[in-house]
């Protein structure tokens, strides 16, 4: 006989009167764990991905934004340092030019004059205005005196600026790149008198001049390059000897570095150099370890409109991103509280839940089951067997009920005392379980008395079950606690449902009719109810 669970017959199976087993409990609580935790804690996972993850797109944008606006804020700033020199230059040139001796000087190419004239007030410029070239040059373009390099004179000047001056007869100016690899702003001035022209003043200021201010508006250190193309090697090298630099011609393939040394060059600008892309565009480059860099670059055109030069700097926003890591931190710290709040909510409202149902669990036992054994109590019985005829007439199966009655139950509770009886009636009950089948239904009918619906079963079949009930019972006393073993028996009377239109309470009274013939017959013994 396979083993079965005790007094739990009747429990597994659902009926259209007896609802939820406990089985069935926890297994909606399952349910709503799954329908509910498991998606709250989807969504919030969701939600915190997507909050991060447009954070870090914004944080992209950001800083887009920054290194365009500091792109464009840089080459505001150049523009305006380069018209607020040439301002500077020009007036410094126009006053020279209206100097008598100077003009004198000029006229009749006195060199020495010249020097001794304008070399005081050329000191002062330097020092103030940090103009660092002055000229006078002869209307053929000659050089007359050159106050920041005296001993240099009478070569012939062949720049841009120079040219435009002669050719137009106005005061022209621009950056003009010269062979030993210094940039220089340069302001020209014809000079006439008497409707003659009798020469040119020109002053200059050296580029490197404004980068210390550039620098301080960038908040970076600048970095100055210079375009080969407009470059010849040895008068650059020979430029770089004289400040006493070392410059490697051949470090990048287009640009030389003009004003720092190799090694601190940063990496963005020297591979920015080194694959030399576009000029002109701001290039936001991924700095490196904790820190967050860009890299931006600011082309130079000479008077002749050429690219000659480019400025390049690299701009730091490590503020922002720790700034960005803050709230980065803060939101998906927002965000999981947030969660684990809603789901602490959750599992409350679950446990409620839970418990809600466990009480209409233990009510509804309490409806259909026996409190001593733990069957289905007579009510439940009435509506089993209801059902269970209406399924067994619609579908053609047999049916049989079993009454069962301890015989002489009365002379157990006299001698031992009803606790004992009740005890052996308890255990007797487990013992009818283990002889029937999963699909039975065994419940007390009333006191001592058992009823068994068996679906699906016929005439023969029912009294063989009923004979192994018998026999189980028979076969051995029942030990409770310390006295001698109890022997019992009982009667059983058997009755097969015949007719689809048989109703409940004549099966009832045909399986009672039996069972009175089985204790007529002398107890211990099943009875079938006659046809
Ligand atoms: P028989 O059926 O063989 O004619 O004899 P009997 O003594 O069993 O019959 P009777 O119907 O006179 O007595 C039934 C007894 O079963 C009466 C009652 O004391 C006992 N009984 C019924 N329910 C319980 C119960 O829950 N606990 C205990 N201990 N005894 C019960
Ligand atoms: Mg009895
Ligand atoms: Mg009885």
């Amino acid at each position: 006989m396979a083993t079965k669970p005790l007094i739990r017959n009747g429990a597994e199976r659902d009926t259209p009167n007896f609802g939820l087993a406990a089985a069935r409990v926890t297994l909606n609580r399952r349910r709503l764990m799954t329908w509910f935790v498991l998606p709250l804690v989807i969504a919030t996972l969701v939600m915190a991905g997507a909050t991060i993850y447009l954070e870090y797109r914004q944080g992209q944008a950001y800083r887009h934004y920054v290194v365009r606006n500091s792109f464009e804020g840089l080459l505001r700033f150049y523009q305006d340092q380069l018209v607020n020199n040439t301002r500077v230059l020009g007036t410094a040139a126009e006053l020279l030019g209206r100097d008598g001796t100077l003009r004198e000087a000029l006229a009749q190419r006195d060199r020495e004059r010249l020097l001794q004239q304008a070399g005081p007030l050329f000191a002062r410029l330097r020092q103030r205005y940090g103009i660092t070239h002055l000229y006078f040059e002869a209307p053929d373009r000659s050089t007359v005196a050159r106050l920041h390099l005296p001993e240099r004179h009478g070569d012939v000047i062949d720049r841009q600026t120079m040219r435009q001056a002669d050719e137009t007869g106005r005061e022209s100016w621009g950056v003009e790149l010269g062979p030993l690899g210094t940039l220089v702003l340069r302001f020209v001035l014809p000079v006439e008198a008497g409707g003659r022209r009798i020469g040119f003043i020109e002053t200059g200021m050296e580029l490197e001049a404004f980068l210390p201010s550039l620098s301080r508006f960038a908040g970076s250190r600048l970095f100055l390059f210079l375009s080969k193309q407009h470059l010849q090697r040895p008068g650059w090298e020979r430029g770089m000897a004289m400040m006493g630099r070392e410059g490697r011609w051949d470090r990048f393939p287009d640009y030389v570095l003009g004003s720092v040394g190799d090694a601190d060059l940063p990496p963005e600008v020297e591979r920015y150099f080194l694959a030399h892309r576009e000029p002109d565009q701001p290039q936001p480059l991924e700095g490196t370890g904790q820190e967050s860099r860009a890299a931006v670059f600011v082309s130079i055109d000479d008077a002749a409109g050429r690219v000659v030069g480019m400025l390049a700097t690299v701009l730091n926003d490590s503020a922002y991103q720790s700034y960005s890591h803050q709230l980065f931190i803060r939101t998906a710290v927002a965000i999981l509280l947030v969660g684990f709040v809603l789901l602490g909510l959750f599992l409350a409202l679950l446990g409620r839940i839970g418990h809600q149902l466990d009480q209409q669990e233990v009510l509804r036992n309490l409806a259909i089951r026996d409190g001593l054994t733990e069957l289905l109590n007579r009510r439940a019985f009435v509506s089993l067997l209801e059902s269970e005829m209406a399924d067994a007439s619609r579908s053609g199966r047999d049916l049989a009920l079993l009454m069962i009655d301890i015989d002489h139950f009365k002379e157990i509770n006299d001698s031992h005392g009803h606790p004992t009886g009740d005890r052996v009636l308890k255990s007797l009950c487990e013992r009818v379980l283990l002889q029937v089948r999963t699909a039975d239904w065994v419940c007390r009918y009333g006191g001592e008395e058992l009823s068994v619906i068996l679906p699906d079963t016929d005439g023969p079949t029912a009294i063989q079950i009923a004979e192994r009930i018998r026999q189980a019972v028979a076969a051995n006393p029942f030990a409770i606690g310390e006295g001698m073993p109890i022997p019992l028996t009982v009667s059983i009377g058997v009755a097969p449902c015949v007719s689809a239109c048989q109703e409940p309470a004549q099966l009832v009274m045909a399986a009672d009719r039996a069972l009175y013939q089985a204790k007529q017959a002398g107890r211990n013994q099943v009875c079938q109810a006659a046809a």
